[in-house]
C-alpha cells in the first residue's frame, strides 16, 4: 500500500497508535521486541503518534535508531482510529497486528494470534478475558455496546473495543476508517467475507498515564454504529433503505385522507374541521421528499463507487483470471 522501498517486505507489521504514551512507550518497545525476537519471523513496528503533547515523540527518535521502527507525527490529535489507519496505510506487512501502546495488551499474544491465523482465518480479534478496567464506566457499558454492536452488524464478536487484533493486509484493503470505526474492524471485514474467528487475549490495568475515553465516546460509537449499518445494508442501494420509510408514509397518509374522506361523507364532518387532514398531507410530503432522498443518496453513492473505480464485490480468489483493470 505504501512507496515502495529497498527493504524486504515483511512478514508482520504491528500498528500501535500512541497519544501522550511517553512512560509505557520505553517500555512498550522491549516488550515487543521480547515477545517479536525469539519467534524468529521478520517484522516492523509502526508507531502513530497522534499528535502527543508530551514527551512521547523523544522516545519515538530515540526507538527509531532500529530500522524496523517506523514512526509516523501527526500534526494535531486525529483520534485513535485515524491514528491505526494512518498505519494500516503505512504498513508493508503480510499480516498486520493492531495493539494499544499502553501495554494494556500484552505484546505476548501477537505470536497465538497469528498463529491462530494461519489455521486458515483471515482476521484474528482478541477478547480482552478478566479486563482491567473500571467495571461501571468501562466494562458493563462496553458489554452492552457489543450485544448491541452484535445485532445490528449482524457479527457475533465479544470485544469489539480490544485493539490486538492480526488480519491479513487484504482484508482491509477497501475499508476506509472513520471516526471510532476501529472498533468495527471486525464487523467491516466480516462484511466483506474474510473468515474471522476469536482469541482471548490477556490484559492488564494501566501502568503509566491516563485513559484518554470517558463515557461520552458511547454516544459517538452508536452513531457510527448507525452509519455502520446504513452502509452494510445499503450502501449500494440506497434508495431501498429510503423508499420503505416513503411507502411507510405514503401508506400513513393516504389512510389518513382516505379517513377524512369516510368522515366527510358518513358523519358530515367537513375536512376542513378535521386534523387528520393536515397529518395525512404531512405524511405524503414526508414520503416525497423521502423518496426524493434516496434517488440523491443513489446519485452520490454512483460517484463514490464510479469515480474512484471501486468495485461493489469483494473476492477472495480467482481462479486462471485476472483483477480488471478500473480506470
Ligand atoms: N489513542 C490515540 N489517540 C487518541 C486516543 C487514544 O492514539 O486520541 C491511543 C492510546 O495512546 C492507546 C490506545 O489508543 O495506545 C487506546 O487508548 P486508551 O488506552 O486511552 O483507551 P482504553 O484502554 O482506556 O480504552
Ligand atoms: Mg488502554
Amino acid at each position: 500500500m505504501s512507496e515502495p522501498t529497498n527493504e524486504a517486505r515483511p512478514f508482520l507489521s504491528v500498528v500501535v497508535p500512541a497519544y501522550n504514551e511517553q512512560d509505557s512507550l520505553g517500555p512498550m518497545h522491549a516488550a515487543l521486541l521480547a515477545a517479536l525476537e525469539p519467534w524468529g519471523r521478520s517484522f516492523e513496528v509502526l508507531y502513530v503518534d497522534d499528535g502527543s503533547r508530551d514527551d512521547s515523540m523523544r522516545v519515538l527518535h530515540e526507538l527509531a535508531a532500529d530500522p524496523r521502527v517506523k514512526v509516523i507525527q501527526f500534526r494535531r490529535n486525529y483520534g485513535q482510529t485515524a491514528a491505526m489507519a494512518a498505519g494500516f496505510e503505512h504498513a508493508r506487512g503480510e499480516v498486520i497486528c493492531p495493539i494499544d501502546a499502553d501495554l494494556q495488551n500484552d505484546p505476548g499474544d501477537i505470536p497465538l494470534l497469528v498463529a491462530k491465523l494461519e489455521e486458515g482465518y483471515d482476521l484474528v480479534a482478541g477478547i480482552r478475558a478478566k479486563r482491567q478496567d473500571k467495571a461501571l464506566t468501562v466494562v458493563i457499558p462496553s458489554k452492552i455496546a457489543n450485544r448491541i454492536i452484535a445485532k445490528v452488524t449482524g457479527v457475533d464478536l465479544k470485544d469489539n473495543g480490544c485493539t490486538l487484533k492480526a488480519f491479513r493486509s487484504e482484508v482491509l484493503h477497501d475499508v476506509h476508517l472513520y471516526g471510532e470505526a476501529h472498533r468495527f474492524i471486525a464487523a467491516f471485514a466480516a462484511m466483506a467475507g474474510a473468515r474471522i474467528t476469536q482469541l482471548p487475549v490477556r490484559h492488564h490495568a494501566r501502568r503509566w498515564g491516563v485513559s484518554k475515553y470517558n463515557l461520552s465516546k458511547t454516544f459517538r460509537v452508536v452513531l457510527d454504529l448507525i452509519t455502520v449499518r446504513f452502509l452494510l445494508a445499503y450502501a449500494t442501494k440506497p434508495t431501498y433503505f429510503f423508499g420503505r420509510f416513503a411507502f411507510g408514509c405514503f401508506g400513513l397518509g393516504g389512510l389518513s385522507l382516505a379517513w377524512t374522506l369516510v368522515q366527510r361523507f358518513a358523519s358530515g364532518i367537513f375536512v376542513k374541521d378535521q386534523p387528520l387532514f393536515v397529518v395525512g398531507i404531512f405524511f405524503l410530503l414526508s414520503g416525497l421528499q423521502l423518496l426524493l432522498f434516496g434517488l440523491l443518496a443513489e446519485l452520490n453513492m454512483r460517484t463514490y463507487y464510479e469515480s474512484q473505480g471501486k468495485p461493489t464485490y469483494f473476492v477472495r480468489q480467482r481462479l486462471n483470471v485476472a483483477a480488471p483493470i478500473r480506470g
